[in-house]
């Protein structure tokens, strides 16, 4: 865990969230500023500053990851109508928190390419 890492933090339970899934590798929380009717953060509990340090070896982590992001687009019932997974890496790809994280967003259609 990084002391100073606002999404290691909330992982911990140290800083209140509106979790939607919880288990020894994953958590899932509800953005705190939504930009669609559903919009949920998934993360490792791992600090992982983004997806850039991502190795072969994060294989298993990330399966249990979109493992979680498919089971909360069923809960969610956003599945049918589809939804859409972003995970910003670096200033130009608008990451504005150096955890790595996935957007699961749905509830609305979305455009293409985004802005
Ligand atoms: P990104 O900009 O891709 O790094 O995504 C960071 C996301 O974290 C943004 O969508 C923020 O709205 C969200 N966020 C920031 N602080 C919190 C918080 N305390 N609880 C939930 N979501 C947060």
């Amino acid at each position: 865990m990084a002391a100073d890492c606002l999404f290691c933090r909330i992982a911990a339970g140290e800083i209140p969230s509106d979790q939607v899934h919880s288990d020894d590798l994953v958590v899932a929380f509800r953005d705190i500023a939504p930009r669609a009717p559903t919009h949920i953060l998934i993360l490792p509990r791992e600090h992982i500053p983004s997806a850039a340090s991502l190795t072969e070896e994060h294989g298993p982590l990330l399966g249990r990851i979109f493992a979680v992001i498919a089971e909360t687009a069923r809960k969610e019932g956003i599945a049918d109508s589809g939804y859409r997974i972003v995970s910003n890496v670096g200033r130009w790809g608008g990451q504005t928190v150096d955890h790595l994280h996935f957007h699961l967003m749905g509830g609305r259609p979305f455009t293409w390419p985004p802005g």
